[in-house]
């Protein structure tokens, strides 16, 4: 169902971006970086994926050795595109561009659709839902601005010598960095 709300919200576009969007943003990635900065016990160097590096290949869903992989979706409001028709969110070819379960690409419904003002929705990750299939980071990377991408979360993730799947990553994509900057997050398209 849509989550279209009756009334339509008085902010234009460009006061949503300045104010409301950017702060969600900065919010959010606050938030996400101060559960790991509150949980991480790391020393020295930590694994992390280089978002340039992702090929996509789903691996990362399978092959950590925690039940639950460590790998997670992560979004950068600051440049997404706020799109109608998210690439990320559809299916190739929807039904129709509403919340549907038919037409969403994730396989665990992790990703939340939220209308914002016409034409734009915002879409966020509920990270307990997420399994780091990557399909969404394929549809918007291959579609949209690339403002979804998968990140090692340091709060689940324990530090493996020989991480599972860096050894079978398909893009390389997989390096060491210290822990005390243990994410390597995107700012700009692409
Ligand atoms: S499509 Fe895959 S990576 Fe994206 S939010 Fe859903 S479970 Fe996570
Ligand atoms: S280091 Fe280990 S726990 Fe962390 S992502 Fe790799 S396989 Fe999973
Ligand atoms: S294993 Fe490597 S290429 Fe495959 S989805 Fe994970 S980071 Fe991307």
């Amino acid at each position: 169902m849509d989550s279209r709300p009756q009334t339509q919200p008085s902010v234009t576009r460009r006061q949503f971006l300045r104010s409301g969007a950017r702060a969600a943003g900065l919010a959010g990635l606050g938030a996400f970086l101060g559960v790991i900065a509150g949980r991480s016990t790391a020393k020295g160097t930590v694994w992390q994926i280089d978002p340039q590096k992702c090929v996509r290949c789903g691996n990362c869903a399978t092959h950590c050795v925690l039940e639950q992989s460590a790998v997670k979706c992560v979004h950068a409001y600051a440049i997404c595109g706020y799109c109608q028709l998210c690439t990320g969110y559809f299916e190739p070819e929807p039904n129709d561009l509403n919340t549907g379960a038919e037409n969403c690409l994730c396989p665990t419904s992790a990703i939340k659709r939220t209308y914002v003002e016409d034409p734009y929705y915002e879409y966020t990750i509920d990270e307990q839902l997420c399994i780091g299939c990557a399909k969404c980071v394929e549809g918007c990377n291959r579609f949209g601005n690339g403002s979804l991408f998968l990140q090692v979360r340091h709060d689940r993730c324990v530090n493996c010598n020989e991480c599972f799947i860096a050894k079978v990553c398909a893009g390389d994509a997989f390096r060491r960095v210290p822990a005390d900057q243990p994410y390597l997050l995107k700012t700009i398209s692409h």
